[in-house]
């Protein structure tokens, strides 16, 4: 905490460790390249930040992938010139600028892929796909092995601009399946199907994201996967340590870090007064009575990190007790320095805080 520090400052601050995320990108660079896998990193959680992905690059990435290609652009007119993949499957509606714009996407439509070929040829260009295998996280791809392989056949034969670069998957998002060397395993012999009928090797065998980290570590990787999509894992390498217990010592999980300005301090009941109704997101709220206590109010909110859950205080005795749009309450009492008007806190976070302050345009980047 700086002290009375905020003032020539304009807060909320989320701060950004742009070397910590270089040593973070470089140790899973390095993790992967020592199995054969390459990275295409991941900078759709922090809303494609240059000066961040601009680490990515200097560690050694091979691809930056994103969700949104209004990003890829911004981020190639900033002058980041590796290959950029796509990895939302492409709506009909931004075919034109994937083409101009983007080198790889992955696929899993018949009529997408053709309705590309088409923009290719009236662009005079052409276009990498992975096509997306379902394993069954039933997010997207195919989910038939048949018609999976198909369609691959389908995009090497009958299409001309765009090329079939590789296959992959993606796992542990919608319906949480573990990536396993069994179903990896899977996709692996279905490249060795493909590769079998087109005659050449795939270039791409992509094997999920971060979640795919601990089969790396433990060595269970099947050796044709050669590609992953990493995102939260080099960015703040929480989740391993938190969710699957990998404690990564050589990663920093404070690149990412919010500043917010204490705006009233005040000893308050902590149990409302009056008739208890909905709070201004129309949710009861679930309060314990504990007497009066100390309470500060910090300026930030819920329009800027969409919830304060798991928003982790660096002050001991901080104790953060809710929030609405615009502000974000904490329990003080049991801090041993006492909070003043103006103080700065400041609080580590996770995924989704990262995702919402990193795209809230009231909250001031600064990089350190
Ligand atoms: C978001 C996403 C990733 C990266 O996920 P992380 O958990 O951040 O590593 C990889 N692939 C696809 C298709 C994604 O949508």
């Amino acid at each position: 905490m700086s002290k009375n520090s905020g003032i020539n400052q304009k807060y909320p601050i989320l701060e950004i460790d742009l070397n910590k995320i270089y040593q973070n990108t470089k140790y899973m660079v390095d993790l992967c390249d020592s199995r054969g896998i390459s990275i295409a990193s991941v900078a759709k959680g922090f809303n494609g930040l240059p000066k961040v992905v601009e680490q990515f690059v200097n560690a050694g990435c091979k691809y930056i992938a994103h969700s949104r290609i209004e990003q890829i652009i911004k981020l190639k007119e900033h002058g980041i010139n590796v290959p950029f993949m796509l990895i939302r499957i492409p709506m009909f509606s931004e075919i034109e600028e994937l083409v101009k714009y983007v080198d790889i996407s992955l696929n899993s439509e018949l009529e997408t892929l053709n309705r590309i070929e088409y923009e290719c040829k009236s662009q005079n260009n052409n276009h990498k796909v992975v096509l997306m295998f379902d394993l069954g996280d039933i997010r997207e791809g195919i989910i038939d092995e048949k018609e999976f392989i198909e369609l691959a056949m389908h995009v090497e034969n009958k299409l001309e601009n765009v090329q079939l670069y590789g296959i992959g998957t993606n796992l542990g998002c919608y319906g949480s399946i573990m990536p396993t060397k069994e179903n990896l395993g899977k996709l692996c012999d279905i490249a060795e199907k493909i590769e079998k009928n087109i005659d050449r090797k795939l270039d791409i065998v992509s094997g999920g994201a971060t979640t795919s980290i601990p089969l790396i570590i433990d060595g269970k990787m099947p050796n044709k996967i050669n590609n992953l999509r990493i995102g939260e894992g080099i960015i703040l390498a929480r989740d391993l340590k938190d969710y699957w217990g990998y404690d990564i010592d050589k990663m920093n999980q404070d690149t990412f870090v919010l500043k917010a300005q204490v705006v009233e301090i005040k000893d308050k009941p902590s149990y409302p007064i009056g008739e208890m109704f909905i709070d201004a997101f129309g949710n009861k709220p679930d309060i314990i009575d504990r007497g009066i206590r100390k309470r500060a109010i910090l300026a930030v909110g819920k329009q800027d990190f969409a919830s304060h859950d798991k928003l982790i205080p660096q002050k001991q005795g901080v104790e953060i007790i809710g929030s609405s749009s615009d502000h974000l309450i904490v329990d003080v009492e049991n801090c041993k320095q006492e909070i003043q008007l103006g103080d700065i806190l400041d609080f580590h976070m996770y995924y989704s805080h990262m995702l919402y302050l990193s795209g809230s345009s009231s909250v001031t980047k600064v990089y350190v």
